[in-house]
């Protein structure tokens, strides 16, 4: 099993805590309270060679509501979720400038992926973001790219099972 440490990133209540929840957990709850947020959870994921991807999972819990987050957040980083929320154009904006910020600070093998959060509100036609504008950025980017919804459960493991699947693996500890 190799650990891979992986950061979220978004801006404040796009879901990046309700994502860790539901992939770490498999629950979701509305009213929780955003600070609450655990700094850090780990999950095991399978992958197709047979290994174990172990994620160290950092959650901003809410720190960028207060102050930009301190590089050394991210610097060591193997994975990066960069969450927005489809019912907010505002989100996608904030979610290109980390994409800036990680393009400019992080490793340059960082995996990234673009995550469009709150899919399950799309049906209640709140959806801002179009899924075309969305992929076309992260394919110009050359980044992974899902929309999820931490309620539903909708595509939450499957981003983090593609991600897991990027990771390089040191055999050496397995
Ligand atoms: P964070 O600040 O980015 O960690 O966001 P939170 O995880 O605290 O979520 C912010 C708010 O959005 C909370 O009220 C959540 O219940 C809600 N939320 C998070 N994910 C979803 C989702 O997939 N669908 C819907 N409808 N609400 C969500």
């Amino acid at each position: 099993t190799s650990s891979r440490k992986l950061v979220l990133l978004g801006e404040s209540a796009v879901g990046k805590s309700s994502l860790v929840l539901q992939f770490v957990k498999g629950q979701f709850d509305d009213y929780r309270e955003s600070t609450i947020g655990a700094a850090f959870l780990t999950q095991t994921v399978p992958i197709e060679s047979g290994n174990f991807v172990k994620f160290e999972i950092w959650d901003t819990a809410g720190q960028e509501r207060y102050k930009s987050l301190a590089p050394m957040y991210y610097r060591s980083a193997h994975a990066a979720v960069v969450v927005y929320d489809i019912t907010s154009a505002a989100s996608l904006v904030k979610a290109r400038s980390w994409i800036a910020e990680l393009q400019r600070q992080a490793d340059p093998s960082i995996v990234v992926c673009l995550a469009g959060n709150k899919l399950d509100l799309a049906e209640a036609g709140q959806r801002q973001v179009s899924t075309a504008e969305a992929q076309k950025f992260a394919d110009d980017e050359g980044l992974m790219f899902s929309e999820v919804s931490a309620k539903t459960a909708q595509g939450v493991e499957a981003m983090f099972k593609q991600i897991a699947e990027r990771m390089p693996i040191d055999t050496a500890a397995a």
